[in-house]
């Protein structure tokens, strides 16, 4: 079993702690790794090590600093069966999954990044001032485990093309992708300092980097309790945030639309990565004189698409939650769904083998005020629940206290019309697929700021207006 360090400074070091914490693959329970518990002095380390890189990492000219990132992308293409394995290793997400999803997202996103910096304005004249916008310091990148890649990705790509630094504190859950990709960094040959990761507990060693005077900006992607706490610790040295958190998001079935796309769309949502996905769509609406249709259409889908194994296998769709206790929660929520009285239409059962396994669920007879309905499970569960007419499918999908995606599958111009009316970052109609450019982020309790493309870089500048002739 391996035994990993930090990277600090453009070294990898053991943490100052002496302490270490296990890390589990989901499919087998085994301890596959130990990484570094940081503690306080690591977190200084780090950061300073991101504040000295700084000046000079900021004073490069942009096409300079694109051309480490461009290096930084080839790194990943040339690693990516092996980002791949330990995805599926230590998250149990399933392999086709992971290379098709997790791994190729991290490369066409950052791809994505690179071209909307060729039409980003870092200087530009404003009626008697030359406006230029550059690196805000240190980031401190805080990143949750079911994109353990990506989430990353999202943050580091922009950060660094405006000319920040940073330190990247990832998942528990999911270290060993996250150090796979610092290798790369190094690899890349990327100065000293400007990239740096301590792993160790959110509630010790991403607290301290949060609150770190030095920090600039907290770009944060986790669970909106976590981030409403980061919230308050910004506001301490007035630092700015980044906040990607929780999401409910909704499938508006439109009369006369693609029942089967409305099924597949939303049950991929929630059987791929095991539902763990912040924008999944797991509320499906349906018209109500429609719903036994529904309720076949999902039957058949199941049948056909669930394949519940091990997630290094080729044919495997779901695997494991990411940890016992990721599981513990979600089958706490099939029950608190069956104890409110929705009624399972699928699953609803318990996995009867080695592994956070979870029975794939779906629930009809939902309403939105159930907690299943309002709360976020993150798990393999759908909640399908009818409308009487467009208006109160709009109503009812807005009913959350979150925003961050949606889709409507119907007649194309009624269902762009619907598009408009929902309060969400994103959505996404009929079989539109998405774009790794476009922004990703949410309104309401989903969050602060956009990641992606041109909007990403936006989050992480300083715009400073110099009057001269
Ligand atoms: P989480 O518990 O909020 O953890 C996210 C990260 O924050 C982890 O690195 C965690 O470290 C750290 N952390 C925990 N407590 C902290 C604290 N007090 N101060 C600073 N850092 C702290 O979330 P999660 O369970 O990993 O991820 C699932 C959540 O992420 C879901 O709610 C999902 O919707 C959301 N998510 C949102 C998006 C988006 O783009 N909107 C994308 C993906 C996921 P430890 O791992 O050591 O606890």
């Amino acid at each position: 079993m391996k035994t990993y360090q930090n990277y600090i400074n453009g070294e990898w070091v053991d943490s100052k702690s002496g302490q270490y914490t296990d890390v589990i693959n989901p499919t087998s329970e085994e301890v596959i790794a130990q990484v570094p518990t940081s503690n306080a002095e690591d977190v200084d380390n780090a950061v300073a090590a991101a504040k000295a890189a700084f000046p000079s990492w900021n004073g490069l000219a942009v096409d300079e600093r694109k051309a480490y990132l461009e290096k930084v992308l080839e790194g990943l293409k040339a690693h990516k069966e092996e980002l791949v394995d330990i995805v599926v290793e230590e998250m149990g997400a399933s392999k086709a999954f992971s290379r098709d999803n997790q791994v190729r997202k991290s490369i066409g996103e950052l791809e994505g990044s690179l071209k909307a910096l060729d039409r980003f304005n870092f200087e530009e004249r404003y009626d008697t001032a030359t406006v230029i916008k550059e690196g805000s310091g240190v980031v401190a990148c805080i990143t949750p485990w079911n994109y353990p890649l990506n989430q990353i990705q999202r943050k580091l790509t922009p950060a660094l093309l405006t000319g920040n630094t940073i330190v990247v504190k990832p998942a528990s859950d999911t270290p060993l992708t996250a150090i796979k990709f610092m290798e790369i960094i190094e690899e890349a040959g990327l100065p000293k300092g400007v990239v740096n990761l301590i792993t160790g507990r959110g509630s010790e060693a991403g607290d301290l980097l949060a609150g770190h005077e030095d920090v600039a900006i907290i770009s944060f992607t986790g669970s909106t309790e976590v981030g409403r706490g980061l919230y308050d610790k910004a506001s301490g040295s007035i630092k700015r945030l980044v906040l990607e958190l929780g999401g409910k998001s909704a499938l508006i079935a439109l009369k006369g639309g693609d029942k089967e796309l409305a099924v597949a769309k939303s049950m991929n949502t929630v059987l791929d990565n095991q539902g763990q996905t912040c924008a999944a769509l797991t509320r499906l609406f349906v018209p109500e004189d429609e719903l036994e249709d529904y309720k076949t259409a999902i039957k058949d889908f199941y049948d056909k698409e669930v394949v519940l194994d091990d997630p290094a296998d080729e044919a495997t769709k779901v695997g494991p939650m990411v940890s016992a206790k990721q599981k513990e929660t979600v089958e706490d929520y099939i029950e608190k769904g069956k104890a409110e009285g929705a009624e399972v239409l699928v699953g609803g059962g318990k996995v009867d083998r080695t592994g956070y396994y979870v029975d794939p669920t779906v629930f009809v007879n939902v309403t939105n005020d159930m907690t299943i309905a309002q709360e976020e499970i993150f798990g393999p569960v759908l909640c399908v629940l009818t409308y009487t007419d467009t208006e109160d499918a709009i109503k009812q999908a807005n009913d959350s206290p979150y925003g961050l995606s949606g889709a409507v599958v119907g007649p194309e111009e009624e269902a762009k019309a619907v598009a408009r009316q929902l309060r969400t970052g994103n959505v996404f109609v009929n079989d539109n697929p998405g774009s790794d450019q476009a922004p990703f982020g949410g309104y309401k309790m989903s969050g602060l700021g956009r990641e992606k493309g041109y909007y990403g870089l936006e989050d992480y500048v300083e715009i400073k207006a110099i009057f001269e002739n």
